[in-house]
């Protein structure tokens, strides 16, 4: 391992006047330092040095990732809210929201705890991780931060500097990996491994070290003669070796189960210039020259890897029969494949409307580039998606009270939580924790929030307010399907209660609760009550939306179809004939007089005799269709309001749509109006809606008989009611 840079106060102030063209922008970066120094002064890291090394190195490695000035200012202050009591609003005042707010993002994620237990869990605590950062200058003042703790690792015991390369290793160098910032990420990778296993890591060491001399040796060679080569084509270059580093040659050792001497054989060249001809230029200089492997031509540049990597590579067999692996790109690729998305935006010195924003349009770009290249390229797709769902979804992870991370979309509540744990878990649930405080079950979750759903065995089940609030399609389907189970279950015992019901009345009633009960005498009555099934009609007597007493009617006319109501209503007294008629026909004493039944006149009508053959006058209503046509029979005649007796039959036709309690309501209505009824006949039609009334009643007169017309045509759901002409 190459002796790591540790950079003075001195070093820091150098490059920043050397790097930072701006004043302005000097002094605001001169002024955290001299903040944080003031702030952590005291305090020393476990080497030895004063705390503000720490910050300094930090801030050194930021502005070698050319970022810009607020970065570098809040990587110089990133620990002053954790290590000195400095409250956000303080550090918004002294400098700006912009940087309080990447201070204090930088300290929420230093507080989460990743528990190593298990493998599958990196993959989350690298999504809780970027979640968090939601901004990608904080990730990378994370990412410098722990570059530097890892280069000073050796101050640490034992346990800990394992503890904390295990979380480098699974967490901070696959996020250096996606953003593409390779320097970092082989870094943290080479360091992580040297702790976690030392014996390994110096046994490589030896073996790069001990073929080094021959090695480089080759390399030279190379590298002489190809730039020869191009001086000779006047294209220019930079040539160099370079050497992979020891945690990629140990994972390669590893996972193909190759020997040492595989791996190093092969040698790496690199070669930068100046535009992308170049570069062709160049490939096909290389290639007339040395014979290329087959197969192993990568145009990066024209299709490049969606971390923005571009470049050419090939490999070649020199004279002597070695291997060597070729890399060839212009000075921007170079940049781009060393620092990633970092090489994507510079500060402009002093510029403060560098932000966010500009980097998310960066970020936009790659969702466009990705698209560009989705087609040819899977794991670029891949790539794009990991990445997309990292930083562009805006999802929420949390925690359960063992460090196990769910991640939910934005807005969950506690009780997603709880179906995403397990199903029995949601459905007992009955309260929920968040950071030890009891909240509402409808609380939206954040990430970091470790949750403790409390159950009980004794729970209600889920209950239908939920759904109002649950954010996951799976918590939703989960407490619909329960519901629906617990109201199927309901049902079934509400259907058998209405049978019981039923039989009851029946049996109250004394009708033949077995023959009542059967299917085909109770199907027929459904369609009237507008119920589909057997099943409905007893659930709806259950409930009550549905009463006895109507369905006792129902099911009485439509088995009888006449229902004798005097006997029903207790009026006997109906008077069977009309002996005394009540009318006079002028000039005529003997003849035989009666109404005639077709159209039921009564007193108060317009009325006319109607001399038969043998049987008297028949009176009719002077409108009866049966006789409109008749001119030589008629004859006058008129009422005798001294001899009326007793009352008189009409029949009334009553149209109407039908429902429950129809029936109920009209013989109701009679019968408060004091008017007896001899006979009632209900009727539905085939269109299963309407029905026909068909109602005898007893009126004294006309004035009667219209009062209760009007009155019935009140009744809800009565079209019409007309006096019935047989
Ligand atoms: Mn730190």
């Amino acid at each position: 391992m190459s002796k790591t840079p540790n950079y003075s106060r001195d070093d820091f102030v150098k490059a920043v006047n050397e790097q930072i063209k701006n004043k302005e922008a000097r002094e605001a970066v001169f002024h955290a330092l001299d903040y944080a120094q003031e702030k952590h002064e005291g305090q020393f890291r476990k080497s030895g040095e004063p705390y503000i090394s720490h910050l300094i190195n930090v801030a050194y490695i930021l502005m070698t990732l050319h970022v810009q000035v607020v970065t570098i200012q809040a990587g110089l202050l990133h620990d002053v809210i954790e290590d000195c009591d400095v409250t956000f609003e303080e550090l918004a005042t002294e400098f700006n929201e912009e940087i309080a707010s990447m201070v204090e993002a930088v300290t929420k994620i230093g507080n989460i705890q990743f528990k190593d237990e298990k493998e599958y869990l990196a993959e989350n605590h690298r999504k809780i991780f970027i979640a968090m950062a939601k901004d990608i200058r904080v990730i990378l003042i994370k990412l410098v931060d722990r570059l530097h703790n890892m280069r000073t690792l050796e101050f640490q015991p034992e346990y800990k500097q394992k503890k904390i390369s295990n979380e480098t290793l699974s967490v901070y160098a696959p996020i250096a990996h996606r953003l593409g910032i390779n320097d970092i990420k082989n870094e943290l990778e080479d360091l992580s491994f040297l702790y976690l296993h030392r014996e390994k890591y110096y046994e490589i060491v030896k073996l790069v070290d001990n073929r080094k001399a021959e090695r480089d040796a080759q390399v030279s060679e190379m590298i002489e003669a190809i730039s020869l080569e191009l001086t000779e084509h006047q294209i220019p270059h930079r040539i160099f070796g370079r050497s992979k580093h020891l945690y990629s040659i140990y994972k390669k050792m590893n996972q193909k189960n190759k020997r040492f001497e595989e791996i190093l054989d092969l040698l790496a060249i690199r070669i930068v210039t100046d535009t992308e001809v170049a570069c062709y230029e160049i490939l096909g200089y290389i290639h007339a020259r040395y014979r290329p492997i087959p197969g192993r031509l990568k145009d990066y540049i024209a299709m490049p890897k969606v971390n923005m990597y571009q470049s050419l590579h090939t490999t070649i067999m020199a004279e002597n029969g070695h291997i060597f692996e070729v890399q060839i790109r212009t000075e921007n690729m170079d940049l781009v494949a060393e620092r990633g998305i970092a090489a994507h935006w510079r500060y402009k010195d002093g510029s403060t409307g560098h932000g966010q924003a500009e980097i998310e349009d960066k970020l936009s770009w790659l969702k466009d580039f990705n698209r560009l290249t989705t087609e040819s390229d899977g794991d670029a797709t891949e790539y794009m998606e990991v990445l997309q769902q990292d930083i562009f979804e805006a999802n929420v992870y949390v925690m359960t009270p063992k460090g196990r991370v769910i991640d939910l979309p934005q807005g969950s509540t506690p009780i997603d939580f709880a179906y995403r744990i397990h199903t029995e878990v949601g459905h007992s649930t009955i309260g929920a924790k968040v950071k030890d405080v009891l909240v509402p079950l409808n609380t939206e979750l954040k990430t970091g929030d470790v949750v403790n759903i409390r159950t009980s065995k004794n729970s209600m089940g889920p209950s239908e307010d939920w759904l109002k609030f649950v954010k996951t399609n799976h918590a939703r389907n989960k407490i619909r399907n329960f519901i629906q189970k617990r109201e199927l279950q309901n049902r079934e015992e509400m259907i058998s209660k209405g049978e019981n019901m039923l039989r009851e009345e029946m049996r109250k009633r004394k009708m033949d609760e077995k023959e009542f009960m059967k299917k085909e005498k109770l199907e027929p009555l459904f369609s009237s009550f507008n119920i589909k099934n057997y099943d409905d009609f007893m659930y709806a007597i259950s409930v009550k939306s549905l009463s006895l007493q109507a369905v006792m009617e129902k099911l009485q006319v439509k088995t009888k179809s006449i229902i004798d109501f005097t006997k029903l209503f207790g009026q006997k007294d109906r008077p069977k004939h009309q002996n005394r008629s009540g009318i006079r026909v002028s000039g005529i004493d003997t003849m035989k007089i009666s109404l005639a039944n077709c159209c039921s006149p009564v007193p108060g009508d317009d009325i006319i005799g109607y001399i038969t053959k043998g049987q008297g006058v028949k009176v009719h209503r002077s409108d009866c269709p049966n006789i409109r046509y008749e001119t030589k029979r008629l004859i006058d005649v008129e009422w005798d309001e001294e001899s009326i007796e007793g009352k008189f039959e009409v029949q009334l036709s009553i149209y109407c749509v039908d429902r429950s309690f129809l029936l109920t309501d009209i013989v109701t209505l009679t019968q408060q109006q004091k008017i007896s009824i001899s006979y009632v006949n209900a009727q539905v039609n085939d269109d299963l809606i309407h029905s026909t009334i068909t109602l005898k009643v007893m009126v004294e007169n006309q004035q009667t008989l219209k009062r209760l017309v009007t009155n019935l045509r009140k009744i809800d759901s009565v079209v019409s009611v007309e006096r019935s002409i047989l």
